[in-house]
């Protein structure tokens, strides 16, 4: 437990949630925005600032349930024709609680009140660019 960690909390049940699914790795439960219909976020039960913060045996503990919660999210509305899977880490990427979790995001239509903007950026890369690029992320494992 994580001095006044909301997550933690909820973990605790000092604060109540909508929990879908529960067990000694993780807990999920609806967020609380709603985003579309069913929007669900995973914690894992050990405090974790972020998934930077993940060992494996972390990531494992958390991962392994996400298809089988995603299942069971689309299986409860036909409507729901897909999922996005959403991380945010650090206050740049849009984490604004800082217990790690894993978005599930319902998604109904192109139209619903989810949307994610990937801009084209190719045109701007060179052979040598994308080779600097990905020298410098593979030689700090
Ligand atoms: P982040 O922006 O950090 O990726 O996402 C945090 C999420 O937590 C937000 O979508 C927000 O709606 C949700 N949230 C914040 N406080 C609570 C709460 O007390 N209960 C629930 N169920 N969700 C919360
Ligand atoms: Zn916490």
């Amino acid at each position: 437990m994580e001095n006044n960690c909301i997550f933690c909390k909820i973990i605790n049940n000092e604060i109540p949630s909508y929990t879908i699914f529960e067990n000694d790795d993780v807990k999920a439960f609806l967020d609380i925005s709603q985003t579309t219909p069913g929007h669900t976020l995973v914690i894992p039960k050990k405090h974790r600032d972020s998934l930077l913060d993940f060992s494996q045996e972390d990531a494992k503990n958390v991962f392994q349930y996400i298809p089988e919660i995603a299942r069971a999210i689309k299986a409860s509305n036909p409507d729901i024709k897909g999922i996005n899977l959403l991380n945010n880490n650090g206050e740049v990427a849009y984490q604004s609680v800082f217990h790690a979790h894993i978005h599930l995001i319902p998604r109904y239509s192109e139209q619903d009140d989810f949307s994610i903007h990937f801009s084209e950026n190719q045109n701007h890369y060179t052979p040598e660019k994308y080779e600097a690029l990905a020298e410098a992320i593979k030689t700090q494992f």
